[in-house]
This record gives C-alpha cells, structure tokens and sequence, in this order.
C-alpha cells in the first residue's frame, strides 16, 4: 500500500457563496492524497500502473475550471469523486481545498475543508414477491451498476424462497450481489431508495409484497446504528433467503460484528430449522 500526493496545486478560478466570487477569478490551492498499491508500478519503472500525479492535476484542474459552485465542500468532494472513477486501482482519495483570498473581513491564513471517500466492498440483499420477479432483479442490478459511484462485481444465482415475516403471501425471488462503492453508507441508502422507486415499489405494510427490495447487509467492515440505517443488517442471521445467495459469492466473508463466517452462519441456521 502506498500514497500519491499532490500538495497546494495554485488554480485561480471562480467558487463563492456571493456573486462577485462567481464572477472574479481568486486563488485556490488542491491537494490530494490517493491511496493505492504502487508495488508492481515500481517493481517494472512503469508509470501507467500507479496513480499519475499529473492526471490527478488535470483532473481537479477540469473540475475546478468548468463548474462554479457555492461550497468549496463540492468542489472537494466533486474532485475526489473524479479522482476514484479515473482510477479504479485508487481505495480511497482525500481532497483539501484551501482558499486563502475568501471575502472574510479578518485576519487569516486560510480557510479550507478535507473530504476523504474510500471504496468499500458492500453486500446486498435483493427481493421481489410481485409481477416479473426476475425482471425487477435484473433491473436492479442494472440500475445498480449504472449508478456513479457503484460497481457491480458479483451477483449470486437468484433462489425461489418462501415469504419471510408472516405478512407476504407470494413467494420471493431473492439474491445478493458484491458492489463496489465509494458512496458513503446514507448516500447509498439514498440511490437504494431510487431504484426501488423506479422498480415500482409502494412502501406499505412492512414486510409486505413488494416489487423490489434491497437491503445492505454488509457495508465494508463498518458497524453503524442510527436512526433509519443498521449495519449489519439487524436480521440477516435468521434469513436462509440473505445467507443461502451470499454464501454462494462470499462464503469466508467475516461479519464484522459477531466475527462468524458467512458459510458457518448458513449452516448454523439450517442446523436450527
Ligand atoms: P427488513 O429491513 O426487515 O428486511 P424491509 O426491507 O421490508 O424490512 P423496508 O420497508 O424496505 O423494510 O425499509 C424500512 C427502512 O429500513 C428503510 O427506510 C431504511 O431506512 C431502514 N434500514 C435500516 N437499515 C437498513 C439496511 N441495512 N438496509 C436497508 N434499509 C435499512
Ligand atoms: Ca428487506
Ligand atoms: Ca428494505
């Protein structure tokens, strides 16, 4: 594992919440850290395997240059971004951006904000109990893999299962997929919601029949509980529907809260049943 920097790159552009900002170019200073394992790069003298410095210039030069935003917020996090999609090796990119001339009537040095994103290797759960269950599934998986910031790598076999929860009538066509994403757990949540809106999904009853769901079971290695997100899923264990598709495509995947290999978990609940 490495890092490639780039230190206080001097771009004189136009960002501002005020409108003269948006019209008179002031100095800004980018600087990045990409993480990313440049060993083989080394090993051959080859600069088209690690994370070019240049590109990486060019990169937050085109973002700085052909955008005008409010925030130097979005131009940070606009500039990792595009820093991770031109470089697939990278696992994760912090951007700074320091704006030394701001209109503020005081005394400073700077002022600047940092954003980091890191890609993150995420499981999910897909379900539909209602009209062309197969086609919904396909549809996700497309529109997830068409989403900026997610990559589809793996998708397990899809399993007829029988309903779960004692409110479905219909019986389930479910799986579970490997994605790579640098969205942060809410934002992913958030493009979730989407696709599961333009599956047709009605949020009714809980657990009822629906069209399409998708639930993260696992999000890299992080463990989070808030209001309206719990990672792990709070009910995968007991789900031969979750553990049946995910042992097919991360079988010595350890759940990062009990420390249990998904194989094991799935045969521990058919032991039970
Ligand atoms: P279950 O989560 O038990 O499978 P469900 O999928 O039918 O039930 P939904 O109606 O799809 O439940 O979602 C209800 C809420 O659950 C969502 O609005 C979301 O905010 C929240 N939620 C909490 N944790 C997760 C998670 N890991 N994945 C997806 N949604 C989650
Ligand atoms: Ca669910
Ligand atoms: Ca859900």
């Amino acid at each position: 594992m490495g890092k490639v920097f780039v230190r206080k790159l001097v771009i004189k552009t136009c960002h501002g919440v005020n409108d003269f900002e948006k019209r008179q170019p002031q100095r800004f200073e980018f600087s990045a850290e990409v993480g990313c394992d440049f060993y083989e790069a080394a090993k051959n003298d080859e600069i088209s395997q690690t994370v070019n410095y240049s590109t990486v210039c060019k990169i937050m030069t085109a973002v700085a240059t052909q955008n005008v935003f409010n925030l130097i917020e979005t131009l940070a996090c606009r500039c990792c971004e595009a820093i991770l999609e031109n470089f697939p090796q990278a696992e994760y990119a912090v951007v700074r951006v320091d704006k030394p001339q701001a209109p503020i009537k005081a005394k400073f040095k700077t002022v600047s904000c940092e954003v980091c994103l890191r890609r993150e290797k995420v499981y999910l759960s897909l379900g539909s109990s209602m009209g062309d269950k197969k086609a919904y599934l396909d549809f996700a998986v497309k529109a997830l893999n068409a989403t900026r910031g997610i990559a589809v790598k793996k998708v397990s076999s899809y399993l007829e299962t029988a309903p779960y929860g004692g409110v479905a009538k219909n019986t389930f066509l479910n799986a579970c997929a490997e994605i790579e994403t640098y969205l942060p757990p809410r934002a992913l949540l958030g493009e979730i919601h989407r696709i599961e809106a333009e599956g047709e999904r009605i949020r009714a009853l809980r657990w009822d029949d629906r069209t399409l769901d998708i639930d993260i079971i696992f999000y890299g290695r992080q463990i989070i509980c808030e209001d309206g997100l719990t990672v792990p899923h709070a009910d995968y264990k007991n789900r031969a529907f979750v553990l049946g598709p995910l042992s097919e495509i991360a079988p010595d995947f350890i759940c990062p809260a009990c420390g249990e290999k998904i194989l094991d978990l799935y045969k521990k609940l058919g032991a039970d049943k």
